[in-house]
C-alpha cells in the first residue's frame, strides 16, 4: 500500500473497556453495542475478538446483523431498529436475531407474520427521547397481544433509551427512569418482564438505571463519557489511533498564509508540515486552527483549513522533523474527544466517520 495513513485498532483495549462495563454493572448482562461498523472499528473483527467475552451484541439495523451471521458470529444479536418486512421477519428467525419493536406498525408486522418458530422480541418505550418507542398507554395491550402470539417467545424485554445521561447533573435521566418504572408497573402479566435501559453514560454515571440488560456502546471505544471529568475517564483506554505520514515540509515567512482561503497566517518564520490525511479520510473539516497533532513526541498545532486529502501543521517548535515522519491525529496521545470538541462535534461522529480509504490495522 502506497500511503501510510492508517487507523490502528487496539482490540485488547476494547476488551478491557468491556470488562470495565462489567465491573460497573456486575449484576447485569451487558450487551456490546457494535452498530455502525463497531463505531468505525470494524464490526466483524470486533465481534470475533469479543465473542468469548461479551454477553451478546447489538446492532442498529438488520443488514449489520446479517453481516455478523455471514461472518460466522453465533452469539445473540439484538437489532435496535428492528425490521420492516415479512421477509426480514422470516430471515430474523432463521438467523436467530432478537428484534426491537418500537412502533405499532412493527407489532402488527410480527402479529401477522405467521412464522413457524419463536421470535425473540424487545419492546421499546418512549420515556422522553421522543424519537422511537411506544407511549406508555400502548404498552399493556402490546404485551398482551405478543404474549398470546404463538410465534413470539414468552420472555419479552421492555427497553428505553436515555437522552441526557452524559450530563451528570441533569435529572432528566431519573425522570425517564421513574416514568419507565411507572409504565411497567401498569402492565398486568403473569410473566416477569425483563428490562433494559442504560447506554454507556447511564451505566457508569447512573447505577440506579442498571437492569437485566445494559447496552454499552461508546465506552467500549474508550471515549470519556461525561460533560466533565469523571473517575471513569482513567479506566477507559483509547481503541483507535489514526496516523498519517508527513509528505511535505516547507518554511514560510512571517505574514504568509497556509491552505485554502488563507485561514491562518504566520506571525513568525514557520516550518509547515503537510500530512496525508483530510476530510475524505474522516478527519473533520471543522477542526479549528490549533487543534493538536502529535508529531515526534510533541503536540503541534493544525494550521489553515483541512483539505480533502491533506492538513497542514506548524512544526516550528520541533527540533527534528522529516518527510516520512508519522503524525498521530488521535489515539494514545491526542484524545479523540479533544479533537471532536475543537471541531464542534462528538467523538462518536469522528470514530464512525473514518472512511473506507483508511485501512484498519488490528493490533
Ligand atoms: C447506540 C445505542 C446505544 C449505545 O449508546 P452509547 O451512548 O454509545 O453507549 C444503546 N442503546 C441504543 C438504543 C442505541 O441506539
Amino acid at each position: 500500500m502506497s500511503r501510510n495513513t492508517r487507523a490502528i485498532i487496539h482490540l485488547e483495549n476494547i476488551k478491557s473497556n468491556y470488562l470495565f462495563a462489567n465491573r460497573c454493572a456486575p449484576s447485569s448482562k451487558n450487551i456490546a453495542v457494535i452498530k455502525a461498523d463497531a463505531y468505525g472499528h470494524g464490526i466483524v473483527e470486533v465481534a470475533k475478538y469479543l465473542q468469548n467475552t461479551a454477553y451478546s451484541f447489538a446492532v442498529a439495523i438488520f443488514d449489520e446483523a446479517l453481516e455478523l451471521r455471514a461472518a460466522g458470529i453465533t452469539k445473540d444479536i439484538l437489532v435496535l431498529q428492528g425490521v420492516q418486512t415479512h421477509e426480514e421477519v422470516a430471515s430474523s428467525l432463521r438467523h436467530d436475531l432478537t428484534l426491537t419493536l418500537h412502533s405499532k406498525k412493527q407489532i402488527e408486522l410480527i402479529l401477522a407474520s405467521q412464522v413457524a418458530g419463536s421470535l425473540k422480541i424487545w419492546l421499546k418505550l418512549d420515556t422522553g427521547m421522543h424519537r422511537l418507542g411506544l407511549v406508555g398507554s400502548e404498552l399493556g395491550d402490546a404485551v398482551k397481544r405478543l404474549e398470546n402470539c404463538p410465534w413470539v417467545d414468552d420472555e419479552l424485554v421492555i427497553s428505553t433509551h436515555f437522552s441526557n445521561a452524559d450530563v451528570l447533573d441533569d435529572d432528566c435521566t431519573n425522570r425517564q427512569l421513574q416514568l419507565f418504572n411507572q409504565q411497567i408497573k401498569q402492565v398486568s402479566t403473569p410473566k416477569t418482564l425483563r428490562s433494559s435501559l442504560s447506554n454507556s453514560s447511564a451505566l457508569v454515571g447512573f447505577p440506579e438505571t442498571h437492569s437485566h440488560f445494559n447496552r454499552p456502546g461508546i465506552m467500549l471505544y474508550g471515549v470519556p463519557l461525561f460533560d466533565r471529568a469523571h473517575a471513569s475517564d482513567a479506566e477507559l483506554r483509547p481503541t483507535m489511533t489514526l496516523k498519517a505520514p508527513i509528505i511535505g515540509l516547507r518554511t514560510i515567512q512571517p505574514a504568509e498564509s497556509v491552505g485554502y482561503n488563507g485561514k491562518w497566517t504566520s506571525n513568525r518564520e514557520s516550518n509547515i508540515a503537510t500530512v496525508s490525511v483530510g476530510y475524505a479520510d474522516g478527519y473533520p473539516r471543522q477542526a479549528a486552527n490549533g487543534t493538536p497533532v502529535f508529531i515526534n513526541g510533541k503536540r503541534c498545532p493544525l494550521v489553515g483549513r483541512v483539505s480533502m486529502d491533506l492538513i497542514s501543521v506548524d512544526v516550528t517548535d520541533l527540533a527534528l522533523v522529516e518527510i516520512g515522519d508519522t503524525a498521530e491525529l488521535w489515539g494514545n496521545n491526542i484524545p479523540v474527544k479533544e479533537v471532536a470538541t475543537l471541531s464542534n462535534t462528538i467523538a462518536y461522529e469522528l470514530l464512525t466517520g473514518v472512511s473506507k480509504r483508511v485501512p484498519r490495522i488490528y493490533s
